[in-house]
């Protein structure tokens, strides 16, 4: 046994915490670039209990996923105003883009010097500037998770950057924020944090503390994200999801993710699709074909074991088969009106190049099971 976990500093949960950042914002820092979603209304309590705590804050609006541009855009506003810490109030994006933006205070150079993949790919080496992550949905996980998904538009693909010292100083998790999530957003994030419990649960780089992590946020998500869905009031259900979306966060951080998420970032970087609901697309399909994969050529393995664990926690049946498990997500899938990639404006020809992407990602090469071009396209071909 031989592993390594690495988290958050401090990890705050629960119903009215983000009432109480502003004095630990204090502690961090005296101006602070706030970077939000595009509904900045949303974060105007907080704003104002920073500016009563003494720490100034610099707005800094993310609309859509983050790219390169915005990226570059906002590390030249946030070093002009020397910012001293960031503290990120959103969905994934906003907390990527200030995780990437908390990295580019401390150190020097482009965004494209650290990005993976189209980029130079070098880890930051100082520690970012302290970050505090507020995340008002659930399903990523950024707000535990050291890296930061960048879009570039010209490459039509999306890269991290990634680094230990891009862990957020402190991470605030208050269910209230999701509340108001809209249906389908609460759909495909909660269906991204679900795939970010099952996939490092099965990956190759599994470990004995991340595997805890996945099973309790597995059982969890199983039984709160339709109700959450439903009734999105629900606290109790809203309060497992973010819950769940956490533990999936520290989980992927410390032991990778697999052919979903490896699908997911071309299909954002090409298309239009949120992360969540390229995941979501791809799940069932993604689950099929590699427990099909796994009873073909490694029978005997631990991961197809693991997939009857997945079948048996969501399912709750005891005898429960890793295919019950796929047919389980799928009908989920299908409850929660996941649109298939088509959606998206992906079209049959774009499955090549799909593939070809999909195969280069770090994601992919932490699959239970090496696949052949020939399943990579069949689970784009079904997803789609
Ligand atoms: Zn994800």
């Amino acid at each position: 046994m031989r592993f390594e976990f690495v988290t958050a500093a401090r990890i705050v949960f629960g119903a009215g915490s983000a009432r109480d950042v502003a004095p630990a914002a204090a502690s961090l820092g005296k101006r602070a670039l706030l970077v939000t979603g595009a509904a900045t209304d949303r974060a105007a309590p907080l704003a104002a209990s920073l500016q009563s705590a003494g720490v100034s804050r610099l707005p800094f609006a993310v609309s859509g996923e983050p790219t390169v541009e915005l990226v570059r855009r906002g590390a030249a506003f946030a070093r002009e105003e020397r910012c001293d810490l960031v503290v990120a109030m959103g969905g994934g994006s906003a907390l990527d883009a200030g995780k990437a933006l908390a990295a580019l205070l401390t150190n020097p150079g482009d965004p494209l010097d650290y990005l993976e993949v189209i980029g130079r790919g070098q880890q930051p080496p100082l520690p970012s500037a302290p970050f505090i992550a507020i995340p008002t949905t659930a399903g990523t996980g950024s707000e535990v998770t050291r890296n930061a998904v960048i879009g570039s538009p010209e490459h039509r693909v999306k890269a991290s950057m990634r680094s230990a010292g891009m862990l957020p100083r402190l991470a605030v998790v208050d269910p209230e924020l999701t509340l108001s999530v809209p249906r389908p957003v609460t759909a495909a994030t909660g269906l991204d944090a679900l795939t970010q419990l099952i996939e490092p649960y099965v990956s190759v780089r599994a470990n004995l503390l991340t595997d805890g992590f996945c099973v309790e946020g597995m059982r969890r998500a199983a039984a709160a994200l339709p109700r959450a869905w439903e009734k999105g009031s629900d606290y109790e259900a809203r309060a497992a999801m973010s819950f769940a979306a956490l533990l999936g966060g520290m989980a992927l951080t410390n032991a990778g993710l697999g052919a979903v998420h490896g699908f997911a970032a071309p299909i954002g970087g090409m298309f239009d699709a949120p992360h969540g609901a390229a995941c979501a697309a791809v799940l069932p399909h993604a689950m099929e074909i590699n427990v099909q994969a796994l009873r073909a050529r490694a029978p005997e393995s631990l991961a197809l074991r693991r997939y009857e664990d997945v079948a048996r926690l969501l399912t709750r049946k005891p005898q429960a088969t890793a295919e019950d498990g796929v047919g389980w997500v799928a009908e989920l899938c299908h409850r929660l009106e996941i649109p298939p990639l088509r959606a998206y404006g992906v079209r049959d020809e774009d499955i090549p190049e799909l593939v070809a992407k999909a195969a280069q990602t770090n994601s992919m090469k932490e699959n239970p099971i090496a696949l052949t071009e020939e399943e990579l396209r069949r689970i784009a071909a079904q997803a789609r």
